[in-house]
């Protein structure tokens, strides 16, 4: 809808003219401020199972309700705030917030199923990681199977055995563990097979190529393939088209999320998403 629409312009001329107007430091101050202010708020997207359509998770995705510029998203702040200290309180209130929106639909039946978090580098890398989530959890009452942690290729690759060494109590605690954009970056293959992990998310610059491109097919079929011979599940982000759907749901993919299921909601729209799938 129209909603959407501006959106969608905004993300377009923003970049431009945030270059011009922030340097990073008014950028930090103004993030420092935001986390004091409760600026920031997480949406939501569905991934569902192509054959039923069934919500199988939702991804958190981070937003900046800022005082002049309007609904930021990641691409507007997440740089310079991954070069700052500031990113470890703000990835923390991420994790924790999630965790009591896994909580809340759970008891509300809204959504009881597991949700996605996109960890920071900084955030994986604390010591003690994996001994913080478990306090957060337990706190607030929330079991580890309710979230699930989407680390990049990179998170993985920067020290394997460190990466382990994390990942293992992680599960061990039951939360699940998502490689985020699997394709863009630099993993050894042969580590696939030693890392604990649960899940692939192939990056949607592949499924942008599908159906025509016949790299973007032949790539985005080698994943599907390979993530079910190791084991793991498969989903695909940036799903925006029936023709995609299709090919995927043929390939024996797991989940999907795009814009033809629905585009990141707050929380409102997405509770009034889900209950209207339970009773359409
Ligand atoms: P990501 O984790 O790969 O998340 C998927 C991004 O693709 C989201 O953008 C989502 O809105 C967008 N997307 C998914 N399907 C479609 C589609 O069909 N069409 C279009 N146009 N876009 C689609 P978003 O929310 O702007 O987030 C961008 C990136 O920022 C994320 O990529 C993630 O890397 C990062 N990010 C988001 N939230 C957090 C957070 O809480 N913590 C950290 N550390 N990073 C975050
Ligand atoms: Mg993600
Ligand atoms: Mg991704
Ligand atoms: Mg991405």
């Amino acid at each position: 809808g129209a909603k959407t629409l501006g959106e969608k312009q905004y993300q377009f001329f923003e970049p431009v003219m945030a270059q011009a107007a922030l340097n990073d430091l008014v950028l930090e101050t103004q993030l420092r401020e935001g986390l004091e202010r409760g600026e920031f708020e997480l949406y939501f997207q569905p991934q569902v199972d192509p054959v039923q359509g069934r919500l199988m998770s939702a991804e958190a995705l981070l937003r900046w309700r800022h005082p002049t510029r309007g609904l930021l998203t990641p691409e507007h702040f997440i740089a310079v705030a991954e070069r700052h200290p500031l990113m470890v309180p703000l990835s923390q209130w991420v994790l924790r917030q999630a965790a009591l929106q896994a909580q809340a639909w759970h008891h509300s039946g809204v959504a009881a199923v597991p949700i996605a978090v996109n960890l920071s580098r900084m955030q994986f890398r604390l010591d003690g990681f994996a001994d913080a989530v478990r306090e957060v959890l337990a706190q607030i009452n929330v079991p580890g199977p309710w979230l699930q942690l989407e680390l990049t290729e990179r998170m993985l690759m920067d020290d394997v055995p460190a990466a382990c060494e994390t990942l293992r109590a992680l599960r061990a605690l039951g939360l699940t563990i998502a490689v985020d954009d699997f394709g863009t970056g630099h993993t050894a293959l042969a580590h696939l097979t030693q890392l604990p992990l649960d899940k692939l998310k192939i990056d949607q610059s592949f499924v942008a190529g599908l159906p025509h491109e016949n790299g973007a097919v032949a790539i985005t079929r080698a994943i599907v393939q390979m993530a079910q011979g190791l084991g793991l599940r498969v989903g695909a982000e940036g799903v925006r088209r029936r023709e995609q759907w299709n090919l995927l749901q043929d390939w024996g993919c797991h989940e999907l999320q795009g814009e033809m299921v629905a585009p990141p909601l707050s929380v409102a729209d997405f509770e009034a998403w889900a209950r209207q799938r339970q009773n359409p």
